[in-house]
This record gives C-alpha cells, sequence and structure tokens, in this order.
C-alpha cells in the first residue's frame, strides 16, 4: 500500500466496497473462508463418486480439513441454517451459502468500523437521513490517484495529525486549540469549514473555485464556448448561447422591490423560451452542518424569488455541495419527516 494508506487511517475500511463508503479491496481471509465454506457444502451434497471419495479423504484428516474449517469458518460469524433447496444444483446452493456468508462478514466489518470512536464518526453521519449515501460516496469511484484518495480518507477518518488529535488521541502535552484563530479545538472538522480566519481567504476561494466549475459546466451544457480547462475558467458576467435565449449571469443581484440582503445568488440561468428562472446558489459545508446549509441557503433563496417583480417563472434548485462531504438527500428527509407526522 505504497503511500495509499494513511498510518492512522481505519484499516477496517480498505474492505469495504466503494459505493458503501470504503475502499473496495477484496479481503483474501474473507476470500479463503468463502470458498472453503462452499466447497464443503458443494461436496456434500454432489451426486456421484468422486465428491464422495474427496469428502471422505477430508474427514480422514486430523486437522484442517475442509469440512472441520467450514465449520469453525461458519460458527465465526454465527451463519443462519441455510436450507438445501432440492430444485438447485450443488453449486447453486454453495453460492447461495457463499453469499450469505460474504454478506455476514461484511455486515461484522461495517459494525466493527462504526464502533470506533474516531474513525466511526463518518460512516455513522452516512447513515443519517438527509445523507444521499450514492452521491456521497460516488468520488471514491471517480479515479483519483491513491495518494490522493488516501489522505481523503485519512482526514474522513479524523486521523490528520491535528493539535486535538495529537493531545486528545496521542496524549500529548501540547495545546490543542486552533493554531490560526486560537478559539476553538483543531480538529478536521474545524480546519475544514469552522475556522474564522480561513473563512475570509480559503473558504471563498474554494466557494468561487466549485462555483466556476458549475458556471463552467451549465455553460458547456447550453453548447456556449468556454475554456477548455476548468481550472482556467473565470466567469463572465453575462453570457447568451448561439440562439441568444438563454442567458446565465455570475454573481448578479436580483432587483427586488422590497430591500433584502441576500440577493445574489452564485448563478442565475434564464431561460426565455420556457420563462424560466434558475436561481443557483451553492455552499461547501462540513458532514455535520450539511442540513443546516441547505435549510439556509433555500431560504435565501426563497426570498428574491418570492420578491422578483419580473415576470417569469422561478425554479428553485440549491444543492450544498462539496467534492468528499456527504451529499444531502431531500427524498431521505422528506421520507423521515412523513414517518414523524404518521408517528404523532
Ligand atoms: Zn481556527
Amino acid at each position: 500500500m505504497h503511500k495509499m494508506l494513511h498510518p492512522k487511517a481505519d484499516v477496517e475500511r480498505l474492505y469495504i466496497p466503494r459505493k458503501d463508503g470504503g475502499r473496495g479491496l477484496i479481503d483474501v481471509e474473507t476470500a479463503f473462508k468463502t470458498a472453503t465454506i462452499g466447497l464443503d457444502h458443494y461436496l456434500k451434497h454432489k451426486e456421484g463418486q468422486y465428491p464422495k471419495q474427496v469428502l471422505e479423504h477430508e474427514r480422514s484428516k486430523a486437522k484442517n480439513s475442509i469440512s472441520k474449517n467450514a465449520t469453525k469458518f461458519k460458527r465465526e460469524v454465527t451463519m443462519p441454517e441455510i436450507e438445501n433447496r432440492e430444485d438447485k444444483s450443488a453449486s447453486e446452493n454453495a453460492k447461495a451459502l457463499k453469499h450469505v456468508f460474504k454478506s455476514r462478514m461484511k455486515s461484522m466489518k461495517e459494525e466493527k468500523w462504526k464502533n470506533k470512536a474516531l474513525h466511526g464518526q463518518y460512516p455513522k453521519i452516512l447513515e443519517k437521513p438527509h445523507v444521499d449515501t450514492v452521491t456521497t460516496n460516488k468520488w471514491l469511484s471517480s479515479n483519483l490517484k491513491g495518494e490522493t484518495e488516501g489522505l481523503l480518507v485519512a482526514a474522513q477518518d479524523q486521523a490528520i495529525n491535528t493539535r486535538n488529535y495529537q493531545k486528545v488521541i496521542c496524549g500529548q502535552p501540547v495545546e490543542s486549540k486552533c493554531r490560526l484563530c486560537s478559539q476553538h479545538e483543531e480538529t478536521v472538522d474545524h480546519i475544514v469549514s469552522g475556522c474564522e480566519v480561513l473563512a475570509k481567504t480559503e473558504y471563498i476561494s474554494r466557494h468561487n473555485n466549485a462555483a466556476a466549475y458549475l458556471h463552467r459546466s451549465i455553460g458547456k451544457d447550453h453548447d456556449i464556448e468556454i475554456t477548455d480547462k476548468w481550472y482556467e475558467h473565470e466567469p463572465e458576467t453575462v453570457i447568451h448561447n448561439k440562439d441568444n435565449n438563454i442567458t446565465i449571469m455570475w454573481d448578479m443581484p436580483v432587483n427586488t422591490e422590497r430591500t433584502i440582503t441576500a440577493n445574489r445568488p452564485d448563478i442565475i440561468v434564464k431561460d426565455s423560451v420556457n420563462s424560466t428562472c434558475k436561481l443557483i446558489d451553492m455552499t461547501v459545508p462540513s458532514d455535520r452542518n450539511i442540513a443546516l446549509k441547505e435549510t439556509e441557503k433555500k431560504m435565501q433563496v426563497q426570498r428574491p424569488r418570492t420578491r422578483n417583480t419580473e415576470n417569469v417563472a422561478y425554479e428553485n434548485r440549491s444543492d450544498p455541495c462539496g467534492c468528499w462531504c456527504a451529499w444531502y438527500s431531500e427524498e431521505g428527509y422528506g421520507r423521515k419527516h412523513q414517518e414523524s407526522i404518521r408517528k404523532s
């Protein structure tokens, strides 16, 4: 794992599938145990002379026989009794058994990951109803360099060498407050989105870069000529498509009949053919305040929407996003809300 696994990052997470937030490696131990259990089941249920002879030979071994090992491995994960279906072949039944064993092993690993005080914070956030896990974990399948991925995963595991980590986890006699603002504990979360000193510079430039990327993608969707490299893209205040019916505005204030403070969405896409106008405002929140930021942004966009005097229909589309934080799932949140109404 040359520089691809941070020394303090979580090891359990290595063997959890990427779609579930892990790094998708195949665990050799699990693969061996699964194959042994499958083979044992196959030999016991396959008709014919040769499987019976192999089974007999295996049973005569004092230790490390397939069937003894299979029983031992099944006991480790407390496997439920799987019925051998007569309408299926021996290999199909063995496959079904292997599948059950593999998923038991996977859930044991997930449980172990979640139960860790430090590394377990991230998987617990993923379980919250407002988190869209599919979109949140998409970045793990985007072919990033191994070293970059390793560092981001370590940050999610809270295993970066911050002052709080040095004091609380390593027990070193150091000051745990942030070395920039000296106000709050220096944790990964604080550095990523909570420091007042960084807010004035780094957070603004991060926000502007992400919004510029979005601006460029929207422009490309409407066949507007735009720079090839996203990092060279500097959004112009107003751009139009060839037919002049789509206007994209960057950081433009919306005129309203009454004065409101948040009247400057990041991007406005005006479609004169369908008489629609999209107000896009984005934020790069930390995993912990994603739901709060979503509500905040929606309220901000709502105000110019309801107070606008222009005769166009507006579509509210605010999306808090970041390359490595949890993504908001409106559907999940709505579902949870409906459940709570039903209960009360
Ligand atoms: Zn700070």
